[in-house]
């Protein structure tokens, strides 16, 4: 197999949100899980994201896990490298963007990338080096108060220069603005002048596009999902893709359907609501389950419906039970114990036969595809913004929607399974 575009994104759903987005623009797109074993085989794909849990550790664990997931990029035929973190730029003055983007470059001999996190679908743009979520100051957001990567300064180039002793400038908008032949220029320009990495200013998805074009030969490219919008064509111009083909065509996998949701917010309460009222639906009270007779009796209560059609099981409550829940059992051990649950569902469910899991909550997600022992998936349609539909890759086939926090509207979950394959 041989791939055109290769990607390491810092975190599983900056993966899953960077290969929606490649889908989208045509681009047949798989999510490894984890630096991929040298021999592992994937289906034929023209981008392949390794989803790595990089963001907040030590830096030089960071360098190794992306240099890894380098290696079997490069020799699965990659003809480009795209580093994916937040499109808020979420990091620290030690790292890990400045560090990783540095290893990135030296091992691939490259002395020149951009930093651009801009992604104005979902409000995020940068003016001038700034970043902005909405009409606001990123530095004047919640991140401002993030537990792990407090963002406290809006300026970009100030803000990468802090993690690298490399030179950081500024690529800025009349250049992106005026078009490809700009942005060229103001390349050559940056580089004379020592300029490593250049903070892109982008407001919208016309200077998304125009900086993948610009850019197309740069053996590596640093930003948030929006930067990947412009690189499909660059593929399709040199007749490396083939215009008209379904990127998010998924073959079909048929069996028995679940929900598993572990997440407790606002729009997770509302979808267990609406599908509550059509399917059968089973509370789990994380109290009672220190005792693993709950997931076995829950397992039975399964097994018993799921030839009439899905199952929702569920532990996630409103903001007053999870409080008393986490008041009784520290807001570890409850969160820990529902994982532990859902994991345990998730295995019982597919050795009961479930082909078809829709699964709510980040951590959730993350637990469920670690106990299903799951290495990679196809990527498909979307369901809802930010949400696509997956198969794993591998065995068993499952088909698979990971929804973390707020994402969906109220009907995600029977929406979910009409739009699996
Ligand atoms: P989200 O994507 O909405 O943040 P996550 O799955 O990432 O969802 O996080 C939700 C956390 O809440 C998980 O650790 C889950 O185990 C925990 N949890 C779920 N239900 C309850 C509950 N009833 N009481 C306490 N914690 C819960």
């Amino acid at each position: 197999m041989t791939i055109l575009l290769g990607a390491v994104a810092d975190d599983f759903t900056g993966a899953t949100d960077l290969c929606n987005t490649l889908v989208r623009n045509g681009m047949r797109a798989i999510q490894l899980i984890d630096p991929p074993p040298p021999d592992l085989a994937v289906p034929e794909a023209d981008a392949v994201v390794v989803a790595l849990k990089s963001r907040t550790c030590p830096a030089q664990e960071a360098i190794d896990l992306t240099l890894r997931s380098l290696d079997w990029l490069r020799r699965a035929g990659a003809r480009q490298i795209l580093f994916k973190y937040c499109s808020t730029f979420d990091s620290t003055d030690a790292g890990n963007i400045g560090p990783v983007a540095d290893a990135l470059l030296d091992a691939l001999g490259a002395d020149f990338t951009i930093a651009c996190p801009a992604f104005p679908e979902t409000g995020r743009t940068v003016y001038r080096g700034h970043l902005f979520v909405g009409d606001a100051l990123l530095s004047d957001t919640h991140m401002r108060h993030h537990p792990l990567t407090p963002m406290t300064d809006s300026n970009l180039v100030r803000v990468l220069q802090r993690q690298t002793s490399r030179t950081v400038g500024l690529l800025p908008y009349a250049d992106v603005d005026r078009g490809v032949g700009a942005v060229a220029a103001a390349v050559v320009r940056l580089r004379d002048a020592g300029v490593t990495y250049a903070i892109a200013d982008a407001l919208s998805d016309q200077h998304l596009l125009t900086l993948g074009e610009a850019l197309a030969e740069l053996p590596l490219i640093t930003g948030g999902s929006g930067i990947a919008m412009g690189l499909p064509e660059n593929f399709r111009r040199q007749g490396l893709l083939q215009p008209g083909t379904n990127a998010a065509a998924l073959p079909p996998v048929p069996g028995p359907a679940a929900v598993l949701a572990g997440s407790c917010s606002a729009a997770t309460l509302a979808q267990i609501e609406a599908m509550a009222a059509h399917w059968p639906a089973l509370k789990l009270d994380p109290m009672q389950l220190d005792d693993g007779q709950v997931v076995v009796d829950a397992l039975d209560w399964a097994r018993q419906r799921l030839a009439a059609g899905p199952v929702l099981i569920y532990a996630s409550a409103p903001p007053a039970e999870v409080a008393q829940a986490q008041q009784v059992l520290g807001r570890e051990e409850a969160g820990a114990r529902v994982e532990r649950a859902m994991a345990a569902l998730a295995r019982g469910l597919v050795e009961a036969g479930v082909r078809r899991l829709v699964i709510a909550g980040g951590e959730t997600s993350g637990a469920v595809v670690k106990a299903l022992g799951i290495t990679g998936l196809r990527i498909g349609q979307q369901i809802d913004p930010g949400v696509p539909c997956c198969v794993t890759i591998g065995t068993p086939t499952l088909a698979l929607a990971l929804k973390s926090g707020n994402f969906g509207g109220p009907d995600f979950f029977t929406k979910a399974l009409e739009t699996m394959p």
